[in-house]
């Protein structure tokens, strides 16, 4: 059977953009590796926050909808994007994120233990529940730090850990995850039941909750849109494609993001899942020490910059 490798990256839904911006890059400290749009709605922006390199794994990217209802949480959804940060580093980040005194919805909640692991639980801006986690699946970095981040090395967040699943019915997802991406059902505690892909490194897990009455989720402001697994090129993703459609699934064809190829299937609980090639990389259209810098488009919307660009809202660097 075909496995994937993890988490590639997680696209989750924003209310302001200049908000999101200042949280993401100002309060946690990460890079935003790429600005670019909504390929399928070029008037929304689409941004991207990681290591310094934006590696796969450690991507987190937001479609900017402020227009959009906020987010019902429930069945059929991702929920809770957990960070990984370096042992220790909790209480650092609980004040730090406190006194950010950010706008909007931020909630920083008491640091706890689950499945053994030190996890602080908090929302962005927007509602997007986030948790930092002490990640004793992985010390180090995925790749690089970000030296110019207002956020010491020694605490930086350094990969995406996990993400939460709530399902009405878990057997079809647990059938689907297992056949088509490889997950292994591990520990429970609390009612969630920890779910691993891959070998030896973070963002390899998802904590699955049962809960038949929980009201079917919607997407809105603060909602996780999808979650991409990495795979190590087009034939391993190739290999993957085939295990969802034999799994039941319906995939996508492979479509060009330009810094990877995707692949999209629902779940069988209704949640959307991407398989995602490690390569080429962010560094394909931007040198590697101005990602982030510009405003990226497809060349197919290269001819379409004026009208874009005047549609966009304009975004400035974070304070401090
Ligand atoms: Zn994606």
């Amino acid at each position: 059977m075909m496995n994937t490798n993890g988490i590639h990256h997680i696209t989750a839904i924003a209310g302001d953009p200049q908000q999101n911006l200042d949280f993401y890059a100002g309060v946690l400290g990460m890079r935003l590796v790429k600005r670019s749009v909504n390929q399928d709605v070029p008037d929304t922006y689409h941004l991207f926050y990681a290591d310094a390199a934006g590696n796969p794994g450690t991507d987190l990217t937001f479609f900017p909808w402020p227009a959009l209802a906020p987010v019902k949480r429930g069945a059929g959804q991702w929920d809770e994007v957990a960070l990984g940060v370096p042992a220790g580093s909790l209480e650092y980040w609980r004040s730090r994120i406190t006194a950010a005194g950010a706008p909007g919805a931020v909630s920083v909640g008491e640091i706890v233990t689950r499945f053994g692991e030190r996890v602080l639980p908090f929302s962005d801006p927007h509602g997007l529940q986030l948790a930092l986690v002490e990640d004793q699946s992985y010390e180090g970095f995925v790749s690089e730090p970000w030296h110019d981040s207002a956020v010491p090395v020694d605490k930086q967040i350094r990969s995406l850990a996990g993400v939460r699943l709530v399902e009405q019915s878990g057997e079809p997802s647990v059938s689907f995850l297992a056949e088509s991406l490889g997950f292994r059902a591990g520990a429970s505690e609390d009612g969630w039941q920890r779910f691993t892909v891959g070998e030896g490194a973070s963002g390899q897990r998802i904590d699955l909750k049962l809960d038949r009455d929980a009201p079917r989720g919607q997407w809105g402001v603060g909602a996780v849109h999808h979650v991409a697994w990495r795979v190590p090129d087009t034939e391993a993703q190739s290999a993957v494609q085939r295990a969802i459609a034999a799994a039941g699934g319906r995939p996508t064809q492979v479509i060009d993001r330009f810094w990877f190829r995707s692949v999209y299937v629902n779940e069988p609980g209704g949640a959307l899942l991407e398989v995602a090639t490690d390569g080429p990389g962010f560094s394909v259209d931007e040198a590697p020490q101005n990602l982030g810098e510009s405003l990226v488009l497809p060349e197919w919307l290269e001819p379409q910059r004026t009208q874009i660009e005047a549609a966009l809202p304009p975004l400035s660097w974070p304070r401090g």
